[in-house]
């Protein structure tokens, strides 16, 4: 298997006469964890939304393992192992934590109704939510409703839910943003624990965070890859530091 699981070529995104990604090359490396940074307005949402099949491309294709994924839609994309996080979120604020996650594995298992009322599967279902649960540090809460959870902690439920649908990759959408330093580092301690096994690509304001993290980094700037290397690679370069950290 190639180490490239994900590869945009020559991807452009107009709005109207707008460019907002103008002819982007994107290869993430398989197992690694890759960040998407950049100032406001750089093109970061709109790429994202690309890749995540949200929105299709004006020009330019995507490739996923090597098969070409430009055309496909969200739903189909995710049965191929393709799931995104957090902005459209896939937790019900009524259910508990508990109830959240094994919805999650039923999905995912494709577990019909007949067969989940066999006891035999509920119990199962519920041994491998729980594990999902003490994964993301939530055994202790597994019987709160989501609605009820510390902000942090329910960024941990979306985490374990994403992964009930086991991933080959994750796409994350701001995973600490409007977070308090304590909620933050519990998120970064949590993606470096689930990185484990598949390739995670986020986009991130916080740089602590990505410096923490990431693998690799792409800078964008005005809908075009300005940078791409280590965090110290990119943090060293000029052109970064003028664009992005506007010095
Ligand atoms: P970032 O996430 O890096 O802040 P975005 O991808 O949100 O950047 O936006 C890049 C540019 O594209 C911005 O100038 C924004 O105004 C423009 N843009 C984004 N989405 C749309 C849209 N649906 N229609 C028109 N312009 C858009």
């Amino acid at each position: 298997m190639s180490d490239t699981i994900l590869e945009a070529r020559n991807l452009t995104k107009s709005f109207g006469g707008f460019v907002a990604v103008n002819g982007v090359d994107l290869s993430i490396a398989r197992g690694a964890i890759h960040a998407i940074i950049g100032p406001n307005g750089a093109g970061k949402t709109t790429m994202f939304n690309l890749l995540t099949k949200f929105i299709t491309p004006t020009s330019g294709e995507i490739l996923f393992n090597g098969k070409d994924i430009t055309r496909r839609k969200p739903a189909e994309i995710a049965n191929m192992g393709i799931v995104r996080s957090f902005q459209i979120s896939a937790v019900f604020p009524h259910l508990t934590a508990l109830e959240n996650v094994r919805l999650s594995l039923q999905k995912s298992l494709g577990v019909s109704y007949q067969f989940w009322r066999s006891t035999k599967v509920l119990h199962e279902l519920d041994a491998q939510a729980i594990a999902r649960l003490d994964q993301v540090g939530l055994a202790d809460y597994a019987h709160l409703k989501a609605v009820e959870l510390p902000y942090g902690r329910k960024r941990a439920l979306e985490i374990a839910t994403t992964l009930g649908l086991e991933p080959e990759l994750m796409l994350l959408d701001e995973p600490t943003q409007g977070m308090g330093t304590e909620d933050v580092g519990a998120v970064t301690e949590l993606i470096g624990r689930v990185r484990e096994g598949r390739t995670i690509v986020m986009v991130e304001h916080n740089l602590g965070v990505v410096a923490e993290l990431a693998d690799t980094i792409t800078v964008l700037a005005r809908g075009e890859v300005l940078a791409e290397g280590t965090y110290d690679q990119v943090s060293k370069n000029p052109a970064v530091m003028e664009a992005y950290m506007g010095v």
